[in-house]
C-alpha cells in the first residue's frame, strides 16, 4: 500500500477561525479510511479542501505518482484526475430512472482515453454497477420512488461508474435504516478494495462494520489514528467526541 494522497500541514481559516489547523494525513491506494469527530472538527472542510472546492491558507495536498499538488488545479481537473466526492444529501436525477441515472454517469467519463478501448454494451455496464450498490432489481424505476438510503446508493453508483481512485463519502449512513447501513458498508469496503476510499461517518456501529484505520478529526487536526478500538481507548477522544450525543452509538 502507497500514499496516493498526502496532506501536509494544511490550514484553512474562515475569517479568522482555523477550520482546519496544520493538518497532516494521507491515505494508501487500497486502503478504507474512516474519519470521525465532532460537529465543526472540520471534516466536510477537509474533503472541500481535497476537492479544490476551497483553497487552503497554506500546506500542500499531493496526489497520485506525479504527486500532483491539488491545490493548484481546477475542482474539475480534480475530479478528472480520479477523485470522486458523495455530498450528504443525495444528488440523483429524479425523473430518471435508475439506469438512466447510471448510464448517464458512464457516458460522461472521466479519462480521455475511454473512448479509445472496448467497452460491454451501456446496458450490461449499468447493470453491472447496480449490482455492486444493490439496485439490480430497480433499473426501471424512477430514482424518486427510491427510499432515501436507496438514493444514496444509486448516487455511490454513479461514482463508481466514473472509476475513481479516491472515493470521499460525507455521512452515508444518516437517514438509512439499520439493514441499508448495513449494505452500505458492504458497498463501500467492496469498492475499497480497489481503490482508496474515505468515509466521514458519526454512527459508532457503521464505523466498527468498515473495520478499518479510523482518524479522529479535532478542531481542525488529527486528534487520534488507528483502529477504532485504539482511538475509543483515548482518553481525549472520549472528551471530545464518545462522550458527546453526536457519537451514536459509541
Ligand atoms: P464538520 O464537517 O466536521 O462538522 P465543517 O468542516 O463543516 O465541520 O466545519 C468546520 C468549521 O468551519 C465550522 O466551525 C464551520 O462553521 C466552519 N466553516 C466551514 N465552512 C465554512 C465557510 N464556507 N465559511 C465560514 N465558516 C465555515
Ligand atoms: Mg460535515
Amino acid at each position: 500500500m502507497s500514499a496516493l494522497l498526502e496532506v501536509s500541514g494544511v490550514t484553512k481559516s474562515f475569517e479568522g477561525f482555523k477550520a482546519i489547523d496544520n493538518l497532516s494525513f494521507s491515505v494508501g491506494e487500497p486502503e478504507l479510511r474512516a474519519i470521525i469527530g465532532p460537529n465543526g472538527a472540520g471534516k466536510t472542510t477537509f474533503m472541500d479542501l481535497v476537492t479544490g472546492k476551497t483553497r487552503p491558507d497554506s500546506g500542500s495536498i499531493r496526489y497520485g505518482e506525479l504527486s500532483r499538488d491539488l491545490t493548484r488545479m481546477s475542482e474539475a481537473r480534480i475530479a478528472r484526475a480520479g477523485i470522486g466526492r458523495k455530498f450528504q444529501k443525495p444528488t440523483v436525477f429524479e425523473d430518471q430512472t435508475v439506469a438512466e441515472n447510471l448510464a448517464m454517469a458512464l457516458a460522461a467519463p472521466r479519462a480521455p482515453f475511454t473512448v479509445l478501448t472496448r467497452r460491454p454494451p451501456m446496458g450490461e455496464r449499468t447493470a453491472e454497477i447496480a449490482d455492486r450498490v444493490g439496485l439490480a432489481a430497480r433499473l426501471d424505476d424512477r430514482a424518486a420512488i427510491l427510499s432515501h438510503g436507496q438514493k444514496q446508493w444509486l448516487e455511490i453508483g454513479m461514482l463508481l461508474a466514473q472509476e475513481p481512485r479516491l472515493l470521499l463519502v460525507d455521512e452515508p449512513a444518516a437517514g438509512m435504516t439499520a439493514a441499508e447501513r448495513e449494505r452500505t458498508t458492504a458497498m463501500l469496503k467492496e469498492a475499497a478494495k480497489t481503490r482508496a476510499v474515505v468515509v466521514i461517518e458519526h454512527d459508532m456501529e457503521f464505523v466498527r462494520r468498515l473495520d478499518c484505520r479510523v482518524t479522529v478529526l479535532h478542531e481542525g487536526r488529527a486528534l487520534a489514528e488507528g483502529s477504532l478500538d485504539h482511538v475509543c481507548a483515548d482518553s481525549r477522544v472520549i472528551d471530545v467526541y464518545l462522550g458527546r450525543p453526536e457519537a451514536a452509538g459509541a
